[in-house]
């Protein structure tokens, strides 16, 4: 994909080769945070008889930016690609559907939402967090450019638009006479390829006096928890409090609250407001929580120069277990098949040598193989029905869910195994 919104330059020896550049402020990127190697696009689930075909294989190269230390993958993979089908259905899991119901009493209460307001999400996937209003009587609207997903959301009653969105978009809808009063954008800035366009819209989209809440993976926990796993070529970009203030004050909005959460291994939900809007002072916890990242260095750039050797320290130590219960004769299956762990396995090498099989409650990718390492998928009886060893938790982060759930598993003397921070037998 050509971008036309940055310089580009090229180097005569490799001809198209173009320098990356950084996709919120276009100076030159250069300082390099991780290299994860090459691997597929991790939600790129295969079907037997995709086996034995080429799969593209694309780097996963992360870089900071020098000028504005926004962190970021270049955009290998076009979005129309990753999207357009999506296996990532949220309401498979509990949890997160939990978080989205308490989210939407918590935003009726504080907004003061009732049947005249007008409540968007911007990659609403399934309609998992909509739907609690819908129930509510409160007017929404959905906007998911993965099709299979918005799909399922229609037919459970959550008006979803099938589009990527931007500011021809918001325009388009405000012009139509539709603005939120509550714009929820979840886990999806991150997965934004033209970041300034959507902001914008975003601002475009938002009423008068309107509140939008993003929440995403917090950076500083990436680096803290070496959760270096939750990079994929669909997430462009990992933010601090600091690049998303500098993202959101470029487009016109302010971030006036923040609170932690602890969805995906720590995030943070931003409160934004339009600049122009004095009825929501700037609260403390902005300045506080600032004040916390440049105390981990975030806000240099030598703060972010020694996480790669901290990753490849964690795949040597994953990868010593494995060889080991395997040397021991003891069999090692997976948990779950998220995107984290295609991304773990394919750096790491880990294939049905170390790992048999993985389990995952989701239909879609029941049968299926997992991108890169074609581990195959299998339904979560088939743990009750081989008796691991060790099951290898690959959504860590709901690693207590996942424990909880599968109590069985202790029955036959198997033991939990979670491979970050660093690999631990529960
Ligand atoms: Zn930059």
């Amino acid at each position: 994909m050509i971008r036309t919104d940055v310089p580009l330059e090229r180097s005569g020896a490799t001809g198209g080769w173009r320098a990356p550049h950084c996709r919120f402020c276009g100076a030159r990127l250069s300082k390099l945070v991780v290299d994860l190697g090459m691997s597929p696009p991790c939600e790129r689930y295969l079907e037997a008889g995709q086996l034995d075909e080429m799969e593209p294989f694309y780097p996963l190269r992360v870089h900071v930016c020098e000028r504005c230390l926004l962190v970021q993958l270049q955009e290998y993979v076009p979005p129309e690609e990753i999207f357009t089908e999506y296996a990532y259905f949220s309401s498979y899991s509990t949890s997160w559907v939990e978080h989205a119901r308490r989210y939407c009493e918590l935003m009726v209460e504080r907004l003061g939402l009732g049947s005249g307001s007008l409540v968007v999400e911007l990659a609403s996937n399934d309609g998992y967090l909509l739907s609690h209003l819908v129930r509510s009587g409160i007017p929404v609207l959905g906007i998911e450019p993965a099709r299979n997903v918005a799909t399922a959301a229609i037919d459970q009653g959550v008006p979803t638009l099938t589009e990527f969105f931007g500011v021809e978009l918001a325009e388009r809808l405000v012009a139509e006479g539709r603005r939120a009063d509550l714009l929820v954008a979840n886990n999806v800035l991150a997965q934004v390829p033209d970041l300034n366009d959507f902001v914008a819209g975003m601002r475009v989209l938002l009423a008068a006096g309107g509140v939008a809440t993003v929440e995403f993976p917090h950076l500083a926990r990436l680096f803290e928890g070496n959760q270096f796993d939750t990079i994929y070529h669909e997430h462009f970009s990992y933010f601090s409090l600091l690049t998303a203030q500098r993202v959101f004050a470029r487009g016109g909005m302010v971030v006036f609250d923040v609170e932690e959460l602890p969805t995906h291994g720590g995030s943070l939900r931003l409160y934004l407001r339009h600049f122009e809007d004095a009825s929501k002072p700037v609260r403390p916890s902005v300045r506080v929580l600032l004040a916390r990242e440049a105390e981990q260095g975030l806000d240099r750039l030598d703060g972010y120069l020694s996480f790669g050797q901290r990753v490849e320290a964690t795949k040597r130590k994953l990868l010593g277990f494995l060889i080991q219960a395997r040397e021991e004769g003891r069999r090692t299956v997976g948990y779950g098949a998220p995107g984290k762990g295609n991304t773990l396995l394919n750096y790491c090498g880990i294939r049905t040598d170390l790992l048999d099989f993985t389990v995952d409650r989701n239909p879609y990718k029941q049968g299926r193989f997992l991108p890169g390492t074609h581990v195959p998928i299998r339904h979560p009886s088939a743990l009750a029905a081989t008796r691991p060893d060790y099951v290898l938790i690959l959504p860590w982060n709901l690693k207590d869910e996942i424990v909880a759930q599968l109590a069985e598993v202790r029955s036959w003397g198997g033991r939990f195994v979670v491979p970050i921070p660093e690999v631990a037998v529960l």
